[in-house]
């Protein structure tokens, strides 16, 4: 039997529709874009198709969007590109403590480059107060970096009141929204955001594949020099068939959208009540109610988040203990520590995230299958007072 898969947010699978939207590319119209011939054009009108299922689905205006290898990528140019195309304005930029690792190590290369960097704080909800935007706001701040919802907890960010503040206040603001495009409705303008990070394998399309929403006037410097592919902003021969693909997860995902998010939520709320009922000693993570609706992060006291992704693995269920790059570490998960779970407990989580081909029988497998494992676990915990 196929193991059930509950890392939606690490990455999902391309739909099959996708797949077979991205064959034609790699060798019927196998063109290079920029070439006149019609191989080219071929090419390039099947990524402005793309481009525009893409800013259909934020609200954009087609030239605002510009592909990028994914969403570390458009973090990263959203990030220094603002900086660098605006330091002469100011050297401060505002973050949030839990980011994922593309933006704080991109803050962390523009701290050595002589920027200064705001980690701002969360509440045990993983949620920002925009008031702490606003008090950390100075003459020389350029740009604010806040996501849209985080990967690990599923915490939605109160942003389209963080870009009032940001507007008033003249400052730029990114959202990094890998987890959201494609799952919970977004606008650009209702958003108020100058900025957005996506990447097409969150949203069952390829990997290797992503944009920046960029809003038209915002200044940004291009650091991918070469032949002036993406209007100059992004240089390098386009991924064809990734975009392609991306397109038409995007196209997919639209139509598809409200229905699945309720029934995303409902299946997620029976796996919450049922692990908070069933074992004792658990705890959610991450806000009751605005949270992503496939995720369900979950602290079990007494036992590491890592024996029971494994022998949930061997049971056939595939689930993580933390974002799909910090299960590989053994270090706490920062987003954890900063809603102010001790180091123990940021151990002993687990998140599920589900998706397009949860079903209600999987929900049901995991928590048939789960209780045990924890009950296990705990007989030989030597965090268990005994
Ligand atoms: N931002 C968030 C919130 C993510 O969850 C991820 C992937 O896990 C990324 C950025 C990086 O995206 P990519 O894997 O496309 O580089």
């Amino acid at each position: 039997m196929k193991p059930i898969y509950l890392d939606y947010a690490a990455t999902t699978p391309a739909d099959p529709a996708v797949v077979q939207a991205m064959i034609p590319y790699f060798h019927d119209a196998f063109g290079n874009p920029s070439a006149i011939y019609s191989y080219g054009q071929e090419a390039k009108s099947a990524i402005e198709k793309a481009r525009s299922a893409i800013s259909s689905l934020i609200g954009a205006r087609d030239e605002e969007i510009v592909f990028t290898s994914g969403g570390t990528e458009a973090d990263n140019f959203a990030l220094k590109g603002v900086a660098f195309a605006n330091q002469k304005k100011g050297n401060h930029i505002i973050t949030s403590a839990i980011e994922h690792h593309a933006v704080l190590e991109s803050c962390k290369f523009l701290g050595k480059m002589g920027f200064k960097i705001t980690y701002l704080p969360v509440d045990h909800f993983g949620l920002m107060n925009p008031d702490d935007v606003k008090k950390a706001i100075t003459d020389k701040t350029i740009l604010i970096s806040i996501m849209h919802a985080n990967n690990e907890i599923g915490t939605i960010q109160p942003i389209a009141g963080i870009s009032k503040i940001a507007r008033e206040a003249g400052v730029y603001l990114h959202t990094d929204a890998v987890q959201t495009v494609g799952h919970i409705p977004i606008d650009v303008n209702q958003l108020g955001v100058d900025l957005i990070s996506i990447s097409a394998h969150k949203l069952y399309g390829p990997k290797g594949v992503g944009a920046l929403y960029i809003r038209k006037g915002t200044k940004l410097m291009t650091f991918m020099h070469g032949g002036g592919q993406e209007r100059g902003r992004r240089a390098s021969t386009e991924n064809v068939p990734g975009i392609v693909g991306f397109g038409k997860a995007a196209e997919l995902a639209k139509p598809e959208l409200d229905i699945e998010m309720i029934r995303l939520t409902n299946l997620r709320d029976i796996l919450i009540t049922g692990i908070l009922n069933k074992i004792d000693h658990t705890h959610l993570n991450g806000h009751p109610v605005k949270r992503l609706p496939n995720n369900v992060n979950i602290s079990v006291e007494f036992v590491e988040g890592e024996s029971m992704c494994l022998n949930m693995d061997m049971a056939g269920i595939c689930a993580s203990t933390g974002s799909a790059c910090s299960s590989a570490s053994l270090e706490a998960s920062h987003v954890l520590l900063a809603t102010g779970l001790d180091p123990v407990q940021a151990h002993g989580s687990l998140r599920f995230t589900l998706g397009k081909w949860t079903t209600n029988e999987e929900i049901d497998k995991v928590l048939e299958i789960l209780p045990r494992i924890v009950t296990k676990l705990r007989a030989m915990s030597p965090l268990v007072k005994k």
